[in-house]
């Protein structure tokens, strides 16, 4: 999108952000605002959809499952796009809590080609990257959406790494520009170890930075024990993806994705030590398969979740 456009896709849009009847104004939050947004309620449940291609059936997916959040994964940006979008999430009386934003270019989800191709650590991506992260922050902003959500990618664990600060730098570029916006940059957890991302929301320094804590990636990667990782880096959990799997077993390969309940993640300690550490957000379920398999998981997930917060909150 060219500056004209993107100028008259601001301008058209202002008053349809106002529409959708679930949207918050995207007003300036502060790092905590997953927990300070929604002190007095339960977490709720959610559910990540891809809704670049149809929205209409990827939110029909969610109404489904029958839960009122979700994040919705897009990387198409123009008014079309926010047209679909906004009326799907009327239709279904959705909440989007954040918009979720990968590549451009290859992001190989491994150990090998992961940190040559993940997110804002690659050099050669970087500078695309930056500013397709700035192109979604101005969909969010249309659209009414909180919070910008993206893997930095494999941070340098080593701070003396001429990359890490390469990467601080570009981090700190995206979430100024979510700042402007009054929204939330949120780093989905996985690559990193609890300590490193603690490490770069500190460089980084700016009051808009959260995670979207993925509690499965941290085992697939290897990285940490969930429930423990939330003593490093509890306080900046504005989203979850909840989500199962097993510890790698080969240096060469993740970790394998299991249904939630089958899988290393503690689940009733996990929503537990959440709300201790102040989490009110939504409880967004990630499941990484397709099918029809995909929805009978998430069915069963759902009522496993709905049920753990129950008894947290009862
Ligand atoms: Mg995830």
């Amino acid at each position: 999108m060219n500056n004209i456009d993107r100028r008259e896709f601001l301008e058209m849009s202002v008053a349809g952000a106002g529409a959708l009847a679930s949207s918050r104004v995207a007003g300036a939050t502060p790092a905590t605002a997953g927990a300070q947004n929604e002190t007095a309620r339960p977490m709720r449940l959610g559910l990540i959809v891809d809704v670049d291609e149809n929205p209409e059936a990827a939110l029909g997916k969610v109404h489904e499952l029958g839960v009122p959040t979700c994040q919705v994964l897009a990387n198409t940006y123009g008014p079309e796009a926010a047209e679909r979008l906004r009326q799907a999430l009327v239709h279904y009386h959705l909440e989007a809590t954040s918009l979720v934003v990968t590549g451009p270019g290859p992001e190989d989800y491994d150990f090998y080609k992961g940190p040559l191709t993940i997110g804002l650590v690659p050099r050669e991506y970087r500078a695309t990257r930056i500013e397709h992260i700035k192109r979604a922050s101005d969909f969010a902003q249309v659209m009414g959406i909180p919070a910008v959500q993206t893997h930095c990618g494999f941070i340098p664990e080593n701070p003396n790494d001429p990359n890490y600060k390469e990467t601080v730098d570009a981090i700190r570029e995206v979430t100024g520009y979510c700042r402007e916006h009054g929204q939330q940059f949120r780093y989905e957890t996985g690559q990193e170890t609890p300590v490193t991302l603690l490490r770069a929301i500190q460089d980084v320094a700016l009051d808009n930075q959260g995670l979207n804590f993925d509690c499965g990636n941290l085992i697939l990667y290897g990285k940490a024990n969930p429930v423990d990782a939330l003593d490093v880096v509890g306080r900046y959990v504005q989203g979850i993806h909840a989500k199962d799997g097993l510890y790698p077993t080969n240096p060469r390969d993740l970790g394998e994705e299991v249904p939630i309940g089958q899988g290393k993640v503690d689940f009733p300690k996990l929503l537990s030590r959440l709300r201790e550490v102040g989490y009110r957000g939504p409880v967004t379920i990630e499941r990484e398969i397709s099918g029809p398999k995909q929805m009978e998981d998430l069915k069963k997930e759902k009522t496993y979740l709905e049920q753990l917060i129950n008894r947290l909150w009862s």
